[in-house]
């Protein structure tokens, strides 16, 4: 049986082939060592997944030859990261760029910049942080209260910063700070003066964010992402490539969904209860045929706003409708799996328990849910 989804991963099955026989072969002997604690698997491995990976073409494989990439549509990304969450491998989501990985606000840095900072990015030999949201500014990002102010030829920067990723492993994070003219991204190496990592949050699904402290932070004038021209532009800058990120988020939930499902379905088919297998039960069915129904759409619905990229349309309105849709089907998607696995999947150390607690943050990265119907409303003439 062909699944509709089918019509639209055409033309990238040798490529996803490929990366699927790399996380078969490479990955999954790795986290197998692990055991039950791979709830974030170690820094050495994570940087092994990404630097191998990039080595063979597969990290960030979107962005251009000339920058370390492999130059593929972004199509191809969004089945890469499609075939990583269905591998259920917990090292695959490493080896594709992410939220360490390049920064489409970097391509828009100074020639320098992009040498010094997007090209190790790209080649996955260095990694890095993104400091926006604040204690008072999340959602509504426009309203920071760090600041930059100008200092001779540099810039001072003071605030805080909260819920940062990777801080702990970052070379260097980008700073999004108020300036007279508008949110501005900095890139400051983690050893910069004035810049210390504060508190560390512990997440539900085992990966720490933290706290960011600007003080009095000294930076040259090429700390600018851009340079002069940059000065102002975070936003708009930012705003233009949320698209592909909550796409990319999007397929990320639809090959977890995907993989959760088929435990469910593996399980429904041996687990015997009242001397019948479980999946045999209409309830049971109605657990996975809805969840198999809802994974197709998403995914269908993922794919075409994927391909509408590649054709020039990078419609907010469309990764809106994706990302949303994805990220509460795999929460639910994930919750019903474990629903038929009884106990068996709420036990520590089972693949369900984790991805019910690691899905759990889909609604709130890249914008929440809410905010994703925001965008649709306003692009429904509500509001
Ligand atoms: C796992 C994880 C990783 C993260 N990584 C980073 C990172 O690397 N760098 C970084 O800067 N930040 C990061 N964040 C922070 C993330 O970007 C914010 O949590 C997110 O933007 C929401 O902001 P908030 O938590 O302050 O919630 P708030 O903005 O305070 O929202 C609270 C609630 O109100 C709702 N709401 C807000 N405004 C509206 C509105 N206009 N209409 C309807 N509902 C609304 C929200 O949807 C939410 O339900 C991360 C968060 C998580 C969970």
């Amino acid at each position: 049986m062909t699944a509709p989804s089918a019509v639209l991963e055409t033309g990238y099955g040798e490529l996803v082939d490929a990366f699927e026989t790399f996380v078969r072969r490479e990955l999954v002997p790795l986290a197998a060592d692990l055991g039950e604690t791979t709830d974030l698997p170690p820094a050495d491995l994570r940087d092994y997944a990404r630097r191998r990976s990039a080595s063979l073409g597969f990290y960030a494989g979107d962005y251009p030859e000339e920058l370390g990439g492999a130059g593929m549509p972004f199509s191809a990304v969004v089945q890469l990261h499609h075939a990583a969450g269905r591998s259920g491998c917990p090292l695959a989501p490493y080896a594709l760029a992410g939220s360490d990985g390049p920064s489409p606000l970097l391509v828009h840095g100074t020639d320098e910049q992009i040498k010094r900072y997007l090209v190790p990015l790209v080649r996955g030999e260095a990694a890095r942080c993104l400091a926006l949201t604040e204690p008072q500014a999340g959602s509504d990002a426009f309203h920071l209260t760090s600041t930059a102010t100008r200092d001779g030829d540099g810039w001072v920067l003071n605030g805080r910063k909260t819920f940062v990723s990777n801080a702990d492993h970052a070379d260097f994070a980008i700073v999004i700070a108020g300036t007279d003219a508008g949110p501005t991204a900095f890139v400051l190496d983690m050893d910069t003066p004035g810049l210390r990592i504060g508190q560390r949050y512990e997440g539900m699904s085992g990966e720490p964010l933290f706290e960011l402290v600007l003080d009095r932070a000294q930076v040259g004038g090429d700390a600018v992402i851009g340079g002069e021209n940059g000065v102002g532009t975070a936003m708009e800058r930012g705003i233009d490539s949320l698209s592909r990120g909550r796409l990319v988020v999007a397929a990320q939930c639809n090959g977890i969904a995907e993989y959760a499902l088929r435990l469910g379905v593996d399980y429904a088919r041996e687990r015997r209860a009242f001397g019948e297998r479980i999946g045999a039960y209409q309830h049971v069915q109605e657990h996975l045929v809805s969840s198999r129904a809802e994974v197709e759409a998403a995914k269908l619905l993922t794919l075409a706003c994927a391909r509408l990229v590649d054709q020039g349309t990078e419609d907010p309105q469309n990764a809106a409708l994706a990302k949303l849709t994805s990220s509460q089907t795999a929460m639910r998607v994930v919750d019903r799996s474990l629903q038929v696995h009884g106990a068996t999947g709420w036990v520590r150390g089972h693949p369900l328990e984790f991805l019910y607690r690691y899905v759990r943050m889909t609604t709130l990265i890249e914008g929440t849910s809410e905010i994703q119907k925001v965008i649709i409303a306003r692009a429904m003439g509500l509001g």
